[in-house]
């Protein structure tokens, strides 16, 4: 329990809704880890409370990365040459399988944490592999940060190498329900998430196994949805009782009312998919450097948003590879403005005020009420230094967020807190 009360002095940013971005010259008040709202001046009930000066720096809410993949981070920016299904068969699971080597897990999940503590990313969802040891080494690992994670070990039974395959659908659930157990006993910041990795590497029986123990253990899920052309008619012969792959999910129980679903990339989705997913409240992860980098194609944000479906962001690494978020708020303004001029000019390129939502309270309401300074949110918060990103002219905080968004390295983020409590850097 943290009963601190204090205040962050500085140029204070966040967003109420996708259309605009807060700005006030002022202070934002953390009592118990929830804030408690941005003023110009101490309001008369905060009398007198311990205020942390950070004048002319920016202050933004901490960043939701909603898709990424830990294991995955030694090969970041490597392997770009190839699509999805054979980038997987040539870099990803040979990569994968080296951690059931826990000597090599800890070393690579070592450097991972370390730029992940970094980063100006508070809340993360993020894949590790197959294996239980490794996982809940990297949960711990994270769980000593004090950031907030949901965690998967993954599931897959078929259709992938054998030295990754898991031996059967039963034993992949007996593991499963080894790790959520585990995980819930040890950790407090770290939370376990399901994660089958896809439709193509996970048997029927699997799936349903999965889907029941989403709503046993009342657990969130977390896997990768309509990324690849190829990847979408693969489903399609693996599925014959479904009508899309959205609802090849539906019919195995992935999908609930309960908000807690992640489904990553939904380039290709159909008017029905986007439909289910709207009345399941399912978050769309949109990895767009990702969807760049392996020829996947560009998601179509702008009518996502426009229809109401809940959106967020992800780095995706190592498809994406940059941990820095900041990065795939430019990615995805980038790659909307090509859907825009090549693909439907009724789809207006996303906006800065859009995706700074998408990466703070849009992925932020995956975990409640996250991602802003409105009152009754918890205190997530990043200061950052744009010093070193020099400049002749006289910059509007406006400017100077644009210009962290694309220019931004983990270097910029001067100290970063979470539910009210400092992470270290
Ligand atoms: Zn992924």
């Amino acid at each position: 329990m943290n009963n601190k009360t204090f205040a962050l002095k500085g140029i204070c940013m966040y967003s109420k809704n996708q259309q605009m971005i807060e700005i006030v010259d002022g202070y934002v008040i953390s009592e118990n880890g929830i804030c408690q709202g941005v003023y110009e001046n101490i309001p008369q009930a905060f009398d007198g409370i311990t205020v942390l000066d950070y004048s002319e720096k920016l202050i933004i809410p901490g960043l939701i990365d909603l898709h990424l993949h830990a294991p995955q981070y030694p090969f970041r920016g490597t392997g770009m040459d190839l699509e999805l299904l054979e980038w997987l068969d040539t870099y990803t699971f040979p990569e994968e399988s080296k951690y059931a080597d826990m000597e090599y897990a800890k070393k690579a999940y070592t450097i991972f944490v370390k730029d992940f503590k970094n980063s100006p990313t508070t809340r993360a969802c993020i894949f590790g592999t197959i294996h239980n040891e490794a996982t809940l080494l990297l949960m711990k690992m994270l769980e000593d940060t004090g950031m907030k994670t949901m965690v998967g070990k993954v599931n897959m039974d078929r259709n992938c190498p054998d030295y990754l395959k898991e031996e059967s659908a039963e034993k992949s659930i007996e593991d499963t329900i080894e790790f959520i157990k585990y995980a819930r006993k040890n950790f407090v910041n770290t939370e376990p998430i399901l994660t089958p990795r896809f439709i193509p590497t996970c048997s029927d029986d699997l799936m349903v196994s999965l889907g029941k123990l989403k709503e046993q253990y009342h657990l969130a899920l977390h896997s990768h949805l309509s990324e690849n052309k190829a990847e979408i008619e693969w489903v399609k012969g693996l599925c014959p009782d479904s009508e899309s792959y959205g609802d090849a999910y539906e019919k195995r129980g992935s999908l609930d009312q309960s908000g807690k679903t992640i489904m990553a990339h939904c380039v290709y989705l159909t008017e029905a998919e986007e439909n289910l997913l709207k009345s399941r409240n399912v978050y769309i992860a949109h990895c767009p450097e990702s969807n760049m980098n392996l020829a996947s194609g560009i998601a179509p944000i702008s009518r996502f948003l426009k229809k109401g479906l809940k959106v967020g962001l992800g780095s995706d690494l190592a498809a994406g590879s940059f941990i820095n978020l900041f990065h795939a708020m430019a990615s995805a303004i980038q790659s909307s403005k090509l859907y825009w001029r090549l693909v439907d000019e009724t789809d207006a390129p996303l906006t800065l005020e859009e995706v700074f939502y998408m990466g703070t309270k849009g992925g932020g309401a995956f975990f409640g009420n996250v991602g802003s300074f409105e009152k009754g949110f918890q205190m997530d918060a990043v200061v950052l230094n744009d010093d070193n990103i020099e400049c002749s002219k006289t910059l509007t905080p406006k400017e100077r967020l644009e210009r962290i968004i694309y220019l931004g390295k983990n270097e910029n983020v001067l100290l970063k807190y979470v539910d009210g409590k400092i992470v270290k850097i």
